[in-house]
């Protein structure tokens, strides 16, 4: 924790004692504002880079065509007073129209200042940050120029910040920009070059390839820095101030098991899971778009530094954790009575409600309220993050206490490698939480818990043993009773899906007491 709040200090000294970067904050106040951001230097001062023509037009023409459409439009919305970064973030609100001149105009309002007449070498943080990530300088500008070149049409190349708070070189086609929720993978832009033709044909005609590499003279490095330095701050600051939040609330408010008995049969379900996780994982990242990571080599894609600094966030598990499903219906049917629609109300433990379309309807509910819902400062979406977070913990406990088990079983023929990590593809895509190396012979193995078996005929049902999944590269099932500390390790063979595995008698390998 010290650390962290080290960093911060860190930090907002540096961008209290530097009067410049307050200066910065103030630019980047501005510019959420939906007017026309001035031109930093004068049409003909970056002529190492483009000619006036094109910046007269370019500014003029273009841009400001941006901005007056886009205010057209948002006053025939009647859309009031919104900032025009919460419009790129909430893209998805809006039509198609709004999506590219907003885009055209906050795109336009960065790339003004990205620009400098004034010769600058980038150091600092930034420095040191892509010179890691990127291998080098020389290196980042090359793969910078290559993803430019390989913009096929209009569009942007940006270099951004992610959710994990790693930097990345992505390009968007058209007027869209890594912030807003229907891209991909974006996340903040702190540096951007126009790829569009109006932008260079003038100067460089069909030679676009010098128009890029041209650029490098002419960026504000120190603008770039700020942003970057800015940026950093206040995620570490919000995810700080979240994380206290959800340490300091004293209340974990579960489903009890007899009603959320429903929602696991439901997520259970294939076609009424698909539907339901789907349809979470769209409403969260159209609400939590920034902090959305792409997989990498080790890792899955998912939701990072939400209530916490860089780690993944409990968030991935909401779409299949059905104590969350329950208490969202409980959230939900709240807000339904104080729109006093009695009848709209969702009632899962209802046998005949409980079907796609009805799991549909409630995905279609959670989109309607979810700015409500999914709200930092709401204590029921606090609650939501302590469930699972504690959902997890327990899943952890699990692992933990079922390896020590089989060490002491097993002696000193075993050995055991814990895979499990929260969202380290190993485990994630394969289900493989642990590797029990036992004379020599490795198998990778699942755990789940349980809280007794039942016998009939030759076939063994383990009771409470949650959702039933298939692991195809699992060797062995391994169940532990969290009361008792039993474990019962199975071959991965069971033959029936639905609420409880069930094995025949011989699948059962080992009875640890
Ligand atoms: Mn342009």
């Amino acid at each position: 924790m010290d650390s962290i709040e080290q960093k911060i200090e860190q930090l907002e000294k540096k961008i209290i004692t530097e009067e410049k970067k307050s200066e910065a904050k103030l630019l980047i106040k501005e510019m959420k504002k939906i007017g026309i951001e001035k031109l930093p230097y004068s049409y003909t001062a970056l002529k190492k880079f483009i000619d006036a023509e094109t910046m007269n037009f370019h500014y003029n023409k273009h841009y400001k065509g941006y901005v007056d459409k886009l205010n057209d439009a948002l006053a025939k919305k009647k859309s009031g007073d919104v900032e025009l970064e919460e419009i790129i973030k909430n893209i998805s609100r809006y039509d198609q129209g709004i999506r590219n001149n907003a885009g055209g105009a906050f795109n336009h309002a960065l790339f003004w200042n990205m620009l400098s007449p004034k010769p600058m070498k980038l150091k600092g943080d930034l420095y040191n940050k892509i010179s890691k990530e990127f291998g080098t300088f020389t290196k980042f500008k090359k793969k910078f120029e290559q993803i430019a070149k390989d913009r096929f049409g209009s569009g942007w190349v940006w270099l951004v910040l992610n959710g994990k708070n790693n930097l990345k070189i992505m390009s968007t086609p058209n007027q869209d920009n890594p912030l807003m929720n229907v891209v991909e993978g974006g996340g903040f832009p702190l540096l951007g070059l126009d790829l569009w033709e109006h932008a260079y044909y003038l100067k460089y005609k069909n030679k676009r390839d010098e128009y890029i590499t041209n650029f490098w003279d002419v960026v504000n490095w120190d603008f770039v820095s700020n942003l970057y330095d800015m940026k950093i701050k206040t995620k570490l600051i919000e995810s700080v101030e979240f994380q206290k939040k959800v340490g300091e609330s004293s209340f974990a408010n579960f489903c009890d098991k007899s009603e959320s008995v429903y929602f696991q049969s439901i997520i259970n379900d294939e076609e009424m899971k698909e539907i339901y996780s789907k349809g979470v994982e769209e409403i969260l990242k159209s609400i939590f778009g920034h902090h959305w990571v792409e997989s990498t080599k080790d890792e899955m894609a998912g939701f990072y530094g939400v209530e916490s600094i860089e780690g993944r966030s409990v968030l991935n598990n909401f779409n299949t954790n059905y104590n969350i499903f329950c208490l969202l219906e409980k959230m939900i049917n709240k807000l339904i009575l104080e729109k006093k629609q009695p009848e709209k109300v969702f009632d899962f433990k209802k046998d005949e409600r409980r079907n796609p379309k009805e799991v549909a309807r409630f995905i279609r509910a959670m989109n309607f309220f979810k700015d409500k819902i999914f709200d930092k400062s709401n204590r029921e979406f606090i609650n939501l993050i302590k469930v699972g977070l504690l959902t997890w913990k327990r899943g952890v406990k699990t692992e933990n206490k079922t390896a020590e088990k089989i060490k002491n079983y097993f002696e000193d023929n075993v050995r055991i490698i814990q895979t499990s990590g929260h969202g380290k593809k190993l485990d994630a895509y394969k289900g493989i939480d642990m590797e029990i190396i036992l004379d020599g012979k490795k198998h990778k193995s699942q755990v789940k818990p349980f809280s007794g078996i039942e016998i009939e005929d030759d076939v063994i049902t383990v009771l409470d043993s949650g959702n039933v999944e298939k692991y195809n590269f699992v060797d062995w099932l391994i169940f532990r009773d969290p009361k008792k500390g039993k474990v019962l390790i199975f071959k991965n063979n069971p033959i029936s899906s639905g609420q409880n595995y069930k094995f025949k008698k011989e699948s059962l390998l080992h009875e640890i007491e």
